[in-house]
């Protein structure tokens, strides 16, 4: 080289190498089997605690057939946007089906939840707006917020005072309140009653992503409006997923006529992106029948909450507020979460390791999920496995 400048390569691998010592690398297992309570990784198989496969759909037989028989009727490809001519009869019908189930007007499909966010929130605010999100909001939310040029505000977890005092200082033409109705890394749910009627307060529009709540939460499993008894008028933006306890892909927002409508002609991430597979609407179809139909994976689901939680809490692990799937088991330091994971990774259990910036400095965790697909034998074992963790329980010998 002439001088000391670097190429691009260079300076790519240096700031990976940074990253690296920080134990902030990230790296993909490759997984060769279906999701279900056992995945094979690397030519061997490990108990899987780590996908929100939480009803144990993603590989239902009822999803697979509806999947092949749409793939046979409507080929592969949706070859288009909703907007030119990819929306299909099951793209339509799975949408009809999410408003009702939802107990909405109306629901427009997304490609997936991330675009769902960002597009919503870019549709419904802009400049001389503002937009108030909790500070541990999914990256979605927080990207859509930031991209929409409105006035960006965080308030404080969960923190209905810290809301109402930002909500009164501000004179924006629009406020829109935005937040995980279950929070995804730590599995805590938000006051959506008490947010509601702030919402109402300050004339401002609410709305709850419900990516880890719908399937879950509810009578039914309609998720977060349902759990709360919330109208449309209380809850009038409600988003939610398909690619986790419904065992497929893609993802909603269901309202109003008028808000749905906005999306339609607004939201640029469902505009200029092609829609979903008809097969995958179709598999989304199913599960929705299943979730209704099938109470008895969310009582399973519950009894194995309360049995992992009584466990972890014998042994003296550090659990967050969580009644859901979502059983985080804070470490602390990167470095000491890798170790555990690792540990767990050699006596044949698979949980995911999560550090920041996902989550805040200093608080990296092992994020448990537990799924419907598990046994009650299947959570004993990962119980005695943490038992035998270094850097768990402050014990640093294993
Ligand atoms: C997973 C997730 C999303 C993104 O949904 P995808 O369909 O995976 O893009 C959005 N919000 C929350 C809270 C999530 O956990």
């Amino acid at each position: 080289m002439i001088n000391s400048r670097l190429n691009m390569d260079q300076v790519l691998t240096q700031a990976l190498d940074e990253r690296k010592r920080q134990h902030l690398y990230r790296q993909r297992p490759t997984i060769q089997s279906p999701q279900s309570s056992t995945i094979d990784i690397d030519g061997r198989s490990y108990l899987a605690f780590c996908s929100n496969d939480y009803l144990g759909l993603a590989n239902h037989p009822d999803l697979i057939t509806a999947a092949q028989a749409a793939t046979e009727r409507f080929g592969t490809g949706s070859g288009a946007s909703h907007l030119v001519c990819g929306h299909s009869s099951e793209h339509h019908a799975l949408e009809e089906e999410l408003a009702a189930f939802t107990g909405r007007d109306r629901a427009i499909l997304f490609s997936s939840g991330y675009m769902a966010n960002v597009g919503t929130i870019n549709a419904l605010v802009g400049k001389n707006d503002a937009v108030f999100e909790d500070k541990l909001n999914h990256a979605s939310l927080l990207d859509g917020g930031l991209l929409s040029g409105a006035r960006f505000q965080r308030f404080l977890h969960n923190d209905v005072e810290s809301l109402s005092k930002k909500l009164t200082a501000s004179d924006a033409e629009r406020k829109l309140i935005v937040v995980d109705s279950v929070f995804s890394m730590d599995g805590d749910l938000a006051p959506l009653p008490e947010l509601a009627q702030l919402a109402e307060q300050h004339n401002a529009w609410l709305m709850a992503d419900d990516a880890h709540a719908f399937g879950c939460l509810g009578a039914t499993g309609a998720g977060s409006a349902e759990y709360f008894d919330l109208s449309q008028q209380q809850l009038p933006i409600l988003m939610g997923t398909l690619g986790k306890a419904a065992g497929s892909y893609g993802a909603f927002v269901a309202g109003s006529e008028a808000l749905i409508e906005t999306l339609i002609q607004q939201a640029r991430p469902y505009i200029y992106t092609t829609a979903i597979p008809p097969a995958v609407a179709a598999a989304s179809r199913a599960a929705l029948r299943l979730i209704q139909r099938e109470g008895w994976r969310r009582e399973h689901l519950q009894s194995l909450i309360a049995r992992f939680r009584a466990g972890a809490t014998q042994l003296g692990l550090q659990l967050m507020d969580s009644q859901t799937a979502i059983q985080p088991v804070l470490v602390g330091s990167s470095e000491d979460t890798m170790t555990v994971a690792e540990s767990l990774k050699q006596q044949g259990i698979w949980v995911g390791a999560i550090r920041p910036p996902t989550v805040p400095a200093g608080s990296a965790r092992l994020r448990i999920t537990l799924s419907a697909s598990h046994s009650e034998e299947q959570v004993d074992y990962l119980l005695q496995a943490l038992a035998g963790c270094p850097g768990l329980q402050g014990n640093q010998s294993c």
